[in-house]
């Protein structure tokens, strides 16, 4: 059985609306997207009322990929 690939990614070094590319397809990643035909959500890590990381997979490749650095509201 092949292993996932693991990602992380960093929100706060991407620019515009928060859609990002898939490290290893390309496939476009929106954090808005709720439909999970791009991705799935596997586990949501939650810190007090901050969500801290979040943790998907790409439906296209497999690859796991750890969200971090969420703007954490004041
Ligand atoms: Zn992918």
């Amino acid at each position: 059985m092949k292993q996932p690939l693991i990602y992380q990614v960093d929100l706060t070094k991407i620019h515009g609306e928060g859609d990002f590319p898939c490290p290893n397809c390309g496939v476009v990643i929106s954090p808005e997207d709720e439909t999970e035909n791009v991705y799935r959500i596997l586990e949501t890590k939650v810190k007090g009322q901050t969500l801290e990381e979040l943790v998907i997979q790409c439906n296209k490749c497999e690859s796991k990929i750890h969200l971090v650095g969420f703007i954490i509201p004041e």
